[in-house]
């Protein structure tokens, strides 16, 4: 609960508590419910000094952030008050506003006649490095399913809309599409839903999704991604062991409440390492659609910011807008990027924020499924490939005859689904034959490039000897990077990872 944190952090004495929130709102409600009884101001850039309850000013029209911290800085004051900063983020590069929150900091935690705190709440926030050992951070939690229900039956009674037209499956859908949101955004998207005709349904959903896309990109730390309608299995060529483990985890995340009643562990997640475009997003991309729920993405990489706190904030927040939009397939793409240095020189933060991940990882209980991939593990920290973070990692290796057939066939089949390309009868035997090293990146290329080829020539079927041709003249990746290739592949079958396609772990054979 956010108001016994925010409590912890005030009887520890914390003199700076950071909001990175743009829901005021509800930080204002937070603030009051939990400090109302003592004496609160506010400095806001818009109306400079405030009252915080009524928001009216106190009198010092045109008081600069500078001025008022200097005054409170140093004047004594042994009532307990607290200052709320808002929207300040534009002024924490001035010295003398950091001069003077170091000293309200220093005089709270050493001064026994000194009792003012400082909280700031910002939409966004860059803290400058000399505030960090003064200074904890605090995030609004999303609201659980009650609240949501709760939200949904206030605007329906707003409405007058009849409630016995809104079933219960309209519910479930916009339960689960309302999750991870803040109640602001949904209040929004609701009121937006009911805006057009007074009703509210599952046909609001698409709506609803688009919003909810916008809203996770604005905050910057995951992305929803877009799952095709239909995708499933049958988008994969090869990986078949691969595929059957993830159709039968999707049977027990789709049922989880009586799988975990039966006794089964709440499923946390699979790492694919594997070579360069043989499928690992694409994988991600298909665990969602089977098992039925939204696909989130969290790049690590953008994860890392420049200023103190802020990359484990970045990955709290992450974490918790996958919590919250549960049940959800997380997928961390390119986790070595974020992970590779643990341990080095300068990694403090990397190392708490693996550390947090770990942890969470490892005491898990959300149906928050994550997919996380990499090229490359040797690097990655011993910590991450022991069983009970991730229940099962696999080796994508390039694929073999069988599996280029296979892949083959997707790419050509899904060309018939757009009526864009009529086949003959085709020799995926004859392709695979002649197109060993190549990754499904390269073979969905000979597809493409040979329909485009046929089409600038006037031809209407695709043949064989045309996707020869192509194959022929295409620089596979076993070409273009055969050093880092035959690198990979050896340091996979030193590896005790299961492969992708056999479910076995160490050397298979290939052709
Ligand atoms: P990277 O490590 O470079 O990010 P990746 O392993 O994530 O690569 P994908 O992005 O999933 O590779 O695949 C690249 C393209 O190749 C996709 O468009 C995908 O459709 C196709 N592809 C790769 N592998 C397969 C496969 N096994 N079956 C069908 N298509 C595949």
């Amino acid at each position: 609960m956010i108001e016994k944190e925010l409590e912890r952090l005030i009887n520890t004495n914390i003199p700076l508590i950071v909001f990175r929130e743009y829901d005021f709102v509800r930080v204002d409600c937070l603030i009051s419910s939990v400090l109302g009884q003592y004496e609160l101001e506010e400095w806001n850039p818009s109306a400079g000094l405030v009252f915080f309850d009524n928001k009216e000013t106190k009198g010092f029209g045109g008081l600069s952030l500078e001025d008022y911290l200097r005054g409170i800085a140093n004047n004594d004051y042994a009532k307990e008050r607290y200052v709320v900063l808002k929207e300040v983020q534009g002024l924490l590069d001035n010295p003398g506003v950091i001069y003077s929150l170091q000293l309200i900091a220093q005089r709270r935690l050493y001064d026994a006649s000194y009792n003012t705190s400082v909280i700031i709440v910002c939409s966004v926030l860059e803290l400058p490095k000399e505030l960090e050992k003064y200074s904890s951070f605090l995030e609004l939690s999303f609201p659980d399913d009650e609240t949501i229900n709760g939200i949904i039956d206030s605007h329906i009674a707003i409405n007058k809309y009849d409630k016995s037209k809104f079933n219960d499956s309209d519910r479930k859908t916009l339960l689960i599409s309302l999750k991870g949101m803040s109640e602001y955004d949904i209040d929004r998207v609701l009121d937006m839903a009911m805006s057009t005709d007074g009703s509210l349904s599952a046909a609001d959903n698409k709506m609803i999704l688009r919003k909810k896309k916008e809203m996770v990109k604005r905050s910057g730390v995951v992305e929803l991604i877009e799952v095709p309608d239909g995708m499933g299995g049958s988008d994969i060529g090869g990986l078949s062991a691969l595929k059957q483990y993830l159709q039968n985890k999707s049977k027990v995340f789709k049922d989880i409440g009586m799988a975990l009643e039966f006794g089964v562990k709440m499923p946390k997640g699979i790492f694919l390492v594997g070579m360069p475009g043989c499928g690992k997003s694409l994988c991600a991309k298909v665990t969602a659609a089977i098992f039925g729920t939204p696909l989130l993405k969290m790049d690590m990489g953008s994860l890392m910011g420049k200023y103190v706190g802020q990359s484990e904030e970045n990955m709290r927040k992450a974490i918790a807008t996958a919590e919250a939009a549960s049940p959800c397939v997380l997928w961390i793409d390119e986790i070595e990027k974020a992970f590779n240095g643990v341990g080095g020189e300068n990694s403090e933060v990397l190392t708490r924020m693996f550390g947090y991940f770990l942890s969470w990882m490892q005491e898990k209980s959300s149906s928050v499924y994550v997919v996380a991939t990499a090229n490359n593990a040797e690097k990655l920290p011993p910590e991450l490939k022991r069983k009970g973070r991730f229940d099962e990692i696999f080796c994508v290796n390039l694929p073999d005859k069988k599996e280029r057939e296979e892949i083959f066939k997707v790419h050509i089949n899904k060309l018939n689904g757009l009526g864009s390309a009529p086949t003959e009868d085709i020799d995926y035997g004859l392709l695979a034959r002649n197109t060993a090293g190549f990754n499904g990146a390269d073979i969905e290329s000979v597809v493409n490039e040979t329909v485009e080829y046929l089409f600038l020539d006037g031809k209407k079927v695709l043949n064989t000897y045309a996707l020869l041709n192509t194959a022929k003249n295409t620089i596979s990746i076993s070409k273009s990077c055969g050093k880092q290739i035959k690198e990979m592949e050896q340091a996979f079958a030193e590896s005790s990872f299961k492969d992708a396609n056999t479910g076995k772990v160490k050397n298979r054979s290939d052709e």
